[in-house]
């Protein structure tokens, strides 16, 4: 580890990506008096939110030296979370009287809302003035105690460049994880991941199978059902006899896994069950995915375990130098991703000025080797490590800790339980009916507060 510099040091560092994470570390940062340089390889702010109607080439994404098209955003999307639970803790995702009737003021906004409201948090504390648009970072590497950046611009020009330290926010939701489905090679059906999904349109007619249950897999199938002719849904977390037509459509179905898929395009679910179909969407989730990142093997991603990883933010060996930004994820799909990355950011920013400090590198080891032990003690896998589940919220608290914030609102943590339960039980209804108006009149009130 570095060693200990003076107190409330101001250095040079490079952020990767102006999404909702990059953003609220550029804002920290720079509040904690750092130089700081955001590449985006994007044109605008906003990462994950910047929809784009086109998808790549290739349907599952498989080819490494692909284009790649940043956004999973598909056109139907609304956020899986409450706006109010969903934004910044001083920067709230609510409706505000001056944004007139272009803006979506429902409770579950579509992603056109959540992307203006990045570019409202952007203009409000002028970020943009720090991001290097259509610049993307190709290769870093630790020269001395500094890091060596490499990005290349719109014209295909490098540039290499040192810095102090360097936060990693590249987002998560971009390389595709692909189910394995015995018997697909000769399966004579198309394939996509929903990474590559955008509209139902082109499933029209069609019988769709779509492996994933959760948030995505959810959506998504509920959108084909419109058009399709049937559609199937195949959940690895369900008993083998499960079998279910699901409320809301007359032409959709809950099954369990794939069993296996054969030469003459059936489909054959654990229960017994067999269809002829058109299409399988993949809604099967994500890698961390670093390509640019050379650390000569100190940190590797094994089966989705970013490691090793000091509370899943900072190396052991190369911290506070390096750091990661939004790697955690609570239950399936429903984070506080801005309100963690904002907690992220100020204990970064801190612990790079001398504000905050670390434990010894070998204090931080044997932190992270008892988390793998935890994890291998409970029987889960290792893209599991990063899984905080029901420990979330004390988790959250303990960097709020570090940098001497306020804890988690309670109401936050009890609308995203409410939330996950409604999504698993009422994936249709969800977003427009709920019960918990009382932890929103909370909720505002609060927002209040912190205005007087
Ligand atoms: P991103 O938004 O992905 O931003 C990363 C940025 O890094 C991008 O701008 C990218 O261009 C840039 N970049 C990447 N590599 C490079 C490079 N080498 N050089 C330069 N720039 C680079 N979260 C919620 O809170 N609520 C929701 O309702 C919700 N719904 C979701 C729905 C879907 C379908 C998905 C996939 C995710 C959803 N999420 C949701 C999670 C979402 O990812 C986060 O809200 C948030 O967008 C993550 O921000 P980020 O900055 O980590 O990543």
């Amino acid at each position: 580890m570095a060693p200990a510099r003076s107190r409330f040091d101001s250095l040079h560092v490079a952020v990767i990506g102006a999404g909702a994470a990059g953003l609220v570390a550029a804002r920290e940062l720079r509040r904690e008096s750092h130089s700081v340089v955001v590449f985006e390889r994007d044109t605008q702010v906003g990462g994950l939110w910047v929809y784009t109607p086109h998808n790549e080439p290739d349907p599952l994404s498989l080819d490494p030296n692909r284009n790649i098209v940043h956004s999973s955003v598909y056109d139907s999307l609304r956020t899986n979370l409450p706006r109010e639970c969903m934004g910044y803790r001083d920067f709230p995702f609510v409706p505000r009287p001056e944004d007139g009737e272009s803006r979506d003021p429902r409770r579950y906004p579509s992603h056109r809302e959540v992307l203006a409201y990045l570019q409202d948090f952007a203009r409000e504390f002028k970020l943009e003035e720090m991001v290097r648009f259509e610049t993307e970072v190709v290769r870093v590497e630790p020269e001395g105690r500094k890091w060596k950046i490499r990005s290349r611009n719109s014209d295909g020009i490098s540039d290499d460049e040192i810095f102090d330290s360097v936060v990693v926010c590249n987002g998560h939701y971009t390389e595709p994880r692909v189910a394995h489905v015995p018997g697909i090679d000769s399966w004579p059906g198309k394939q996509v991941h929903s990474h590559n999904y955008r509209v139902p349109d082109p499933y029209k007619d069609q019988v769709v199978v779509v492996i994933g249950n959760f948030a995505s897999g959810s959506d998504i199938s509920r959108d084909i059902t419109g058009v399709a002719k049937e559609v199937h849904i195949a959940s690895r977390s369900n008993p083998s006899e499960t079998y279910q037509k699901l409320p809301g459509s007359n032409n959709l179905w809950l099954h369990s896994m794939i069993e296996s898929t054969h030469e003459d395009g059936s489909v054959v679910f654990k229960n017994g069950k067999v269809v002829q179909a058109d299409t399988i969407v993949h809604c099967t989730g994500y890698k961390y995915h670093f390509p640019f990142l050379n650390t000569n093997g100190y940190i590797t991603v094994e089966d989705n375990c970013v490691g090793p990883l000091y509370k899943h933010v900072f190396p052991p060996a190369l911290a506070p130098g390096l750091s990661f930004i939004g790697l955690p994820w609570m239950v399936k799909s429903l984070s506080f991703i801005l309100l963690s990355s904002s907690f992220f950011s100020k204990w970064v920013a801190a612990v790079l000025s001398g504000r905050v400090t670390l434990p010894s590198e070998d204090k931080m080891i044997v932190d992270v080797t008892a988390l793998y032990a935890k994890r291998d003690a409970n029987g889960l896998p290792k893209r599991y490590t990063h899984r905080l589940g029901a420990s979330q919220v004390a988790y959250l608290n303990w960097i709020a800790e570090q940098i001497d914030a306020p804890p988690v609102e309670r109401w936050r943590g009890e609308e995203i339980e409410g939330g996950y339960r409604r999504l698993a039980t009422e994936s249709d209804t969800f977003r427009d009916k709920w019960d918990d108006d009382h932890l929103i009149a909370e909720a505002y009130e609060d927002f209040l507060r912190q205005k007087l």
